[in-house]
């Protein structure tokens, strides 16, 4: 998108805001399918908690997507949006009995990690068949928070576990149609997840009845020039080779599931706030803007690097800013950045805002969240209203005690 345009939808819709190029989502995602265009059955279900506005939904649906899924509530927003109960798969982590009963009962694909809970499945409803979710115990991403196929993760089944899952199996004569890891996010080298899906294969040769084996995500994206991101061509080209010899090995044929979230729609979105103040103090100059981790959590939260540029100056000279929000603590969003000389009222453009931004905004404050606007092909369509403060005393009970 280019920056007048994103500075037109910032005078229509108001500050702050999200803005998300369907373009950029569409080519994601064929990008992706392309690279993976030699597997006969590819099914890319996309991780909505990354953005999960019904639009974008649709969106990704129109492309052919299915939808991964965390909640309950993802499953209802899914089906809502007009995805098939067999177009969504479910694969939640600490979550209640009963919430996996009723998303099982919405005919979606249930994928479990826990052995206790595939043991009470598998009696309960042994004629379901479910999918497994396997920690391979590989060190994947570039942070603790995010990366989640260690030793310690509290996520997946280690594979040290096997034998009791198919002792489980056994005894409750349940069917596992599916094999899934996932390894958490940011994958820096393509080898490390080809070592983590050897590891995948070797699982799946022990369950007879697999129709697809889930390859998870965690596709890193650049955030900046000269980010590494993940060769996803060459991912393509590697695995296929190795799915389609597994294939054979395994006599059936088997989908080929990703799950990607950041990588079909973080460089899609753009995340533009207004400069309140701009203030000198004596060791830096500080922009602060009409938002902060309320909005967007990411850099405070797990210190992500978001790119900013002054598109209201796209030509100025280029100083030194810390750049932070309004919210009454530490609220920063980048430190000692060089951006185009800021002029209080400038209208200031992040990056990356797809993934992981709006779907993390808060109340925080009492503040309203943005609003949201999809751009189609030169035209902005609003997707989300800007919140009023009915949503703020919305549930709310005022009583006097
Ligand atoms: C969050 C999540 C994803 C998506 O990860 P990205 O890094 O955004 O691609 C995929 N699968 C599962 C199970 C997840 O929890």
């Amino acid at each position: 998108m280019q920056p007048k345009d994103l500075l037109v939808l910032t005078e229509e819709f108001g500050s702050p805001l999200y803005v998300y190029d369907a373009t950029t989502i569409e080519q994601q995602y064929n990008r992706l399918t392309k690279a993976f265009s030699k597997v006969e059955k590819l099914r890319v279900n996309y991780a909505m908690k990354a953005l999960s506005n019904i639009s974008i939904l649709k969106l990704l649906k129109k492309m052919g997507s299915g939808l991964d899924t965390v909640s309950i509530q993802e499953v209802q927003l899914g089906l809502h949006t007009g995805f098939e109960p067999s177009d969504i798969i479910f694969t939640p982590n600490g979550v209640s009995f009963e919430e996996i009963e009723e998303v099982a009962q919405l005919g979606v694909q249930i994928n479990i990690d826990n052995l206790s809970v595939l043991e009470h499945f598998g009696t309960k409803h042994p004629k379901v068949p479910v999918c497994i979710r396997i920690n391979p115990h590989v060190m994947a991403g570039g942070n603790e928070n995010i990366s989640v196929g260690h030793i310690d993760s509290k996520f997946g089944i280690s594979i040290y576990q096997i034998p009791h899952v198919l002792r489980i199996v056994n005894n409750t004569n349940m069917t596992i149609n599916g094999i899934h890891m996932h390894t958490g996010s940011d994958i820096l080298d393509i080898e490390v997840f080809l070592y983590a899906a050897e590891i995948l294969f070797d699982t799946a040769k022990q369950f007879n009845n697999l129709e697809f084996l889930d390859f998870g995500s965690g596709f890193k994206v650049p955030y900046k020039k000269g980010d590494i991101e993940t060769n996803i061509e060459e991912l393509g080209k590697k695995l296929t080779k190795r799915f389609l010899a597994f294939e054979k090995e395994y006599g059936k044929p088997l989908t080929l599931a990703f799950e990607p979230g950041k990588f079909l729609v973080s460089e899609a979105g753009y995340f533009l706030a207004k400069v309140n103040v701009v203030k000198q103090t004596t060791s830096t100059v500080f922009a602060g803007i009409d938002s902060g981790f309320n909005h967007l959590i990411r850099p405070m939260f797990y210190g992500s690097h978001h790119q900013i540029e002054n598109i209201s100056n796209p030509k100025g000279k280029e100083r030194f800013y810390t750049v932070v929000g309004y919210i009454c603590e530490t609220d920063t969003f980048a430190n000692n950045r060089r951006i185009a000389e800021i002029k209080e009222g400038d209208i200031l453009c992040f990056k990356n805002a797809g993934a992981y931004c709006f779907s993390m905004s808060s109340h925080y404050n009492s503040r309203f969240k943005p609003a949201e606007v999809l751009w189609k092909e030169g035209k902005g369509y609003l997707i989300r209203e800007r919140e009023n403060f009915d949503d703020l005393l919305k549930n709310q009970i005022m009583v006097e005690v």
